[in-house]
C-alpha cells in the first residue's frame, strides 16, 4: 500500500500504459481519477477497477484545452478533497514520412504532448502549492532522449525531449513543495504501437539487450516509484525504462 490515503489523476488514462497506472495506483491504495477524452475512453478501466474491488473515477477532459482541464482537476478536488499526485501520460503520435510532415501533424502533437502537460501541471500545481505538497510525473519516451528519434515521428520525439526540458524547470519553479520527474518508457504493447509493421516491431524487440517489448505494468511501476514517498528526494530527473534499447551498442 505505498500511495495510503493518496489522491492521484492520471491524464490519458484510459487505456494502455495509463490505465495500468491507474489500476496499480489504486491497488496501492490511492484514490483515483483516470481523465481521458469521452466518457467511453475511460470506462472500461472504470469497470475493470471495479472488478477488481477497486474505486476509480472518469474525469472527461482534453488536455489541450485550458477549460476543460481546469474543469476536470476542480472536480477532482472537489471529490476526493486533495491533489497529491498527477501523473502526465496522455500522448500521441502521428507517423508521416519527413517530406509529407504536416504543420497540422506538428501543431497536434506539440499542443498534447506538450502544451498538455503544462496546462495539466499548471492547474494541479496550484491546489499542490496550497497543500505544500505533491507530485507530478511526465511521460517523456526513448524517442526523446539521446539517438533515439525515429523515422515519422519527428514531431513526436521534439515533444518528448521538450517534456524533459519541461520537467526540469517545472522541478526548479516548484520546489520546495511539489516534485516534477519524468519517466521515458521503451516501446511498450499498447494501442500506440499496435498497428506498426511487424517489421518495425520486430527491431524494437531485437534492440532491447531484454529482448522483449515492454508491458504497460512495466512503465506503471517506475511511475508508482517516482510518484511514491520513496522518491521524496528525487525531482528534476528522468528514468528511463526500456529494456536497455538505448545503451549503445559497442
Ligand atoms: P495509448 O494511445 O494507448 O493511450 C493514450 C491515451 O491518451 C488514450 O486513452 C487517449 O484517449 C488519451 N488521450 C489522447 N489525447 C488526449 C487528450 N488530448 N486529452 C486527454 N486524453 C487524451 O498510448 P500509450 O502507449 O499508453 O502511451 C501513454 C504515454 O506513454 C504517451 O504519452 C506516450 O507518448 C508514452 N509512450 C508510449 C510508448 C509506447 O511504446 N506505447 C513509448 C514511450 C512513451
Amino acid at each position: 500500500m505505498r500511495l495510503r490515503e493518496k489522491t492521484a489523476l492520471i491524464t490519458g488514462g484510459g487505456r494502455g500504459i495509463g490505465a495500468a497506472t491507474a489500476i496499480l495506483f489504486a491497488w496501492e491504495g490511492a484514490k483515483v481519477g483516470v481523465m481521458d477524452l469521452r466518457e467511453e475512453s475511460f470506462k472500461g478501466v472504470v469497470d475493470q477497477g471495479r472488478e477488481m474491488g477497486l474505486e476509480l473515477k472518469g474525469f472527461m477532459g482534453d488536455v489541450t484545452d485550458k477549460k476543460q482541464v481546469d474543469r476536470a482537476v476542480d472536480a477532482f478536488v472537489q471529490e476526493f478533497g486533495r491533489i497529491d499526485i498527477l501523473v502526465n501520460n496522455a500522448g500521441i503520435a502521428i507517423s508521416r514520412p519527413f517530406l509529407e510532415k504536416t504543420v497540422e501533424d506538428w501543431e497536434k502533437t506539440l499542443r498534447v504532448n506538450l502544451i498538455g502537460v503544462f496546462l495539466c501541471s499548471q492547474s494541479a500545481a496550484k491546489y499542490m502549492l496550497q497543500q505544500k505538497s505533491g507530485k507530478i510525473v511526465n511521460i517523456s519516451s526513448i524517442r526523446g532522449i539521446e539517438h533515439c528519434g525515429r523515422e515519422g515521428v519527428m514531431d513526436y520525439s521534439a515533444s518528448k525531449t521538450a517534456v524533459i526540458g519541461l520537467t526540469k524547470t517545472m522541478a526548479k519553479q516548484l520546489a520546495p513543495y511539489i516534485q516534477v520527474n519524468a519517466v521515458a518508457p521503451g516501446h511498450t504493447k499498447t494501442e500506440m504501437t499496435l498497428s506498426l509493421p511487424e517489421e518495425v516491431k520486430r527491431n524494437m524487440i531485437e534492440g532491447s539487450f531484454l529482448k522483449r517489448m515492454a508491458e504497460p505494468e512495466d512503465i506503471a511501476k517506475a511511475i508508482l516509484f517516482m510518484a511514491s514517498e520513496d522518491a521524496d528526494f528525487i525531482t528534476g530527473q528522468t528514468l528511463v525504462v526500456d529494456g536497455g534499447f538505448s545503451l549503445k551498442r559497442t
